[in-house]
């Protein structure tokens, strides 16, 4: 990456609240993004900022020292031992390493509980059929069990204090609500693959679960309400379901197990083979009546310690527990304020509400800055005639001044309430000004606010994630001109360029436009290989030295492997961010030019990767395949589009069909040849002879999933 391309890289552009699931026009498209949020249900845009500390001088970029996010308290050591019991005993000088490793405690507490649920088969069917049937908060509900409550149980006593203890129940009622889910939703799958012969073969046989399947397994399923949630549910389900038939058929026969997609092929091709397929549907048959009589063999859940985000801990409800104020001296730097959990004593500081119960950080606001760049090069751009670029520019700016007057409004809103509950309290009450305050905020409760913010613990850098509200459609208009959106248009993941685009043009041919990105992608898969070797050394390194020095901790250098390692993921991240942004931006930006209003993805959710192929069968891998995803919601929703206007589809046979005709055809080495080449780059219709890119095919046919018919359907799945 050259200092041209790395703009503010270190800014994620992540969508936020991806947990709700869209319903469809014909229920068999879904919308969905590979995070949750527990927010409201609002779709918010989710900025970073990086959390210095306090006293740091953070707005020196361009003058040789750059903003030094990493965070440390003086003597790391004494604290340490204070909180590994976090018995309740006040710790004074905290930092964010040790709100990590309350935040560790917190984990550990989630996990004790469950194991004690998970000790006995009724306790979970007693708790999850409660939970389900609750609507309260589940913490209350789990208190009353004896064997959880936190005055019945001296070892969690001698663990952490109550009000931690409350935030651990709660998370545990949600963690054990959803396994229960899964439980039922397994015993529907068994059921009903049990129950009916031709679709335990579609399973089998089938890359893609077929659609009607999880459809009819979550309607048999009588604790799935049907609101759309349990769809992806399903889906794994019936995927794990499938791995253990794979698996126990793979092992009867005496075969290895290899990696999953190989054994995926060959239980397939058993199943295909006549002769075959009876002896392993047999051996199917007894495993499937071994789940029915003994149940299936589940696995205790477990928090994982990677969920950094520690707010959850701190305080129930989002909303508490945070304060921003301005700094007044310094332009753009806002101070702020973080509630500390219980046993944990800040320091006191100026102009926070939570007295000495604070810890305090800075961070920069960068979005005026960026917009006032983005207005200035809009200038340069328009006096080049570059009328599109400087539209888009002008576009930004106005997005970001906006989220800036966000922040304030939220900041303000926060300040006027406090103010007026302390004027409220005093004995000499002065009305008019209370009068003002009250006006003041009755406004500000109207005006656009951002949502409360997450923090982020990653490598001792802490990142903070605020939502914005994206720009309204008159917000859009006004800097891009009113406009219209009809179209729709395809978005195929291409085995050459990371993403094919596809629409029609209007006059019943198409347009299409493929994104290279050679540059960035080889120079992060050349980074992913060195990860990779590191990886493997550093194992090797600490096997050895486990092996002759039982108990020892590691040497020095072995850290300093480590650090290099991280390094480089660090990096890895970085690029990822930056081909997202960078491809998903020209997706965007040819969806306004063609004015699409719907743009169709490829789902990966209900699908495997080819056996053997890896994740090299694609420019992309699926992490980064979602990350782009991600990225264009994000964007299409900052210009206006409802939920992004972009929706999923199954990518099963796109690459196959013709989107001419709908027959089958095959690969071939170059434009206009008719010799099948298997792994060719282009496609070939031997009914109609259209001959063209097999990727833009691929798009092309995406663009119509959802409309095509059952005969044809690319992207369906029909039973056989
Ligand atoms: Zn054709």
């Amino acid at each position: 990456m050259t200092k041209k391309v790395r703009r503010h890289s270190r800014k994620q552009m992540k969508t936020s609240d991806s947990g709700q699931t869209q319903k469809t026009m014909d229920g068999k498209l879904k919308y969905d993004s590979s995070k949750t949020h527990q927010t409201t249900g609002l779709k918010y845009l989710t900025e970073s900022f990086i959390l210095c500390s306090l006293n740091r001088e953070v707005n020196k970029k361009g003058k040789g020292r750059k903003p030094d996010p990493r965070y440390r308290r003086s003597n790391p050591e004494i604290v340490k031992q204070q909180i590994q019991t976090v018995t309740g005993r006040k710790v004074i000088d905290s930092d964010l390493s040790l709100i990590g490793m309350y935040f560790e405690k917190y984990v550990e507490m989630v996990n004790l509980v469950l194991e004690r649920v998970y000790s006995g088969e009724q306790r979970v069917e007693f708790l999850g059929d409660e939970l389900n049937s609750y609507r309260g908060q589940g913490y209350t509900l789990l208190k009353k069990e004896n064997y959880l409550s936190y005055k019945d149980n001296k070892d969690i006593q001698a663990q952490c204090f109550e009000r931690m203890y409350r935030n651990v129940l709660e998370q545990a009622a949600r963690i054990i609500y959803s396994d229960w889910m899964r439980r039922q939703l397994m015993k529907s799958a068994i059921e009903y693959v049990s129950e009916n012969r031709p679709s335990l073969i579609s399973l089998l046989k089938n890359k893609y679960i077929p659609f009607r399947m999880i459809k009819e397994v979550r309607a048999k399923c009588e604790s799935i309400k049907d609101n759309g949630t349990g769809y992806y549910y399903t889906v794994s389900v019936l995927k794990q379901l499938r791995k253990s038939l794979d698996e126990y058929i793979l092992s009867e026969r005496g075969e290895p197990l290899g990696f999953r997609g190989y054994q995926r092929k060959r239980v397939r091709k058993y199943i295909k083979d006549k002769t075959e397929s009876v002896a392993v549907l047999a051996l199917v048959d007894v495993l499937l009546h071994e789940f029915e009589t003994n149940g299936y063999p589940f696995s205790t859940p477990k928090m994982q310690s990677y969920a950094q985000d520690f707010s959850a801990s701190t305080e129930n409800s989002p909303g508490q527990g945070y304060w921003y104020s301005l700094d007044k001296e310094k332009d753009n730097e806002v101070i702020f304020f973080l509630k500390l959990p219980e046993p944990i004593i800040g320091k006191e500081a100026e102009g926070s509400p939570f007295r000495t119960k604070t810890i305090c950080f800075r961070y920069l606001d960068w979005m005026p800055r960026a917009a006032a760049k983005d207005r200035v090069k809009a200038a340069t751009a328009e006096k080049e005639c570059k009328y599109y670029r400087a539209k888009k520019l002008r576009f930004r700016a106005r997005k970001y001044e906006d989220m800036h007057q966000q922040l304030l409004n939220t900041t303000e809103l926060q300040h006027a309430t406090y103010q007026l509950t302390r004027l409220k309290n005093r004995k000499e009450k002065d009305l008019n000004r209370i009068k003002e305050l009250q006006e003041r905020i009755s406004t500000l409760r109207k005006e656009r606010r951002c949502a409360p913010p997450k923090l982020l613990l990653r490598d001792n850098r802490v990142t903070l994630q605020i939502p914005f509200q994206p720009p309204t459609r008159e917000m859009v208009d006004e800097e891009l001109g009113p406009r219209t959106y009809r179209r729709r248009a395809g978005a195929d993941r291409g085995v050459r360029v990371p993403i094919v685009l596809s629409t029609r043009d209007g006059n019943g041919g198409f347009v299409d436009e493929m994104v290279p990105f050679d540059h960035l992608i080889s120079k992060r898969d050349f980074l992913r290989g060195q990860t990779r070797k590191l990886t493997s050394q550093v194992r090797r390194m600490q096997i050895n030295w486990e092996r002759k020095h039982t108990k020892k901790s590691y040497p020095r250098h072995f850290l300093k492997k480590d650090r290099h390692l991280s390094a480089i993921w660090r990096k890895v991240r970085r690029l990822d961010t930056e081909i997202a942004r960078q491809v998903a931006s020209q997706t965007v930006w040819f969806c306004e030019e063609y004015g699409v209003r719907t743009l169709y993805f490829e789902n990966l959710k209900n699908y495997s990767t080819p056996a053997g192929w890896g994740t090299l069968s694609w420019r992309l891998s699926s992490n980064l395949w979602s990350k782009v995803f991600d990225t264009v919601v994000y964007m299409r929703q900052s210009l206006g589009h409802k939920r992004g206007g972009v929706w999923t589809v199954s990518p099963a046979w796109t690459s196959q069909k013709c989107h001419v005709c709908g027959e089958k055809g095959i690969r071939v080495e170059s434009k206009g040849s008719t010799d099948e080449k298997k792994g060719g780059a282009y496609f070939y219709c031997e009914s109609c002879g259209c001959s063209l890119h097999a990727d833009v095919n691929a798009a092309r046919n995406i663009i119509e999933v959802h409309t095509s018919r059952p005969r044809v359907v690319a992207g369906q799945m029909t039973l056989t």
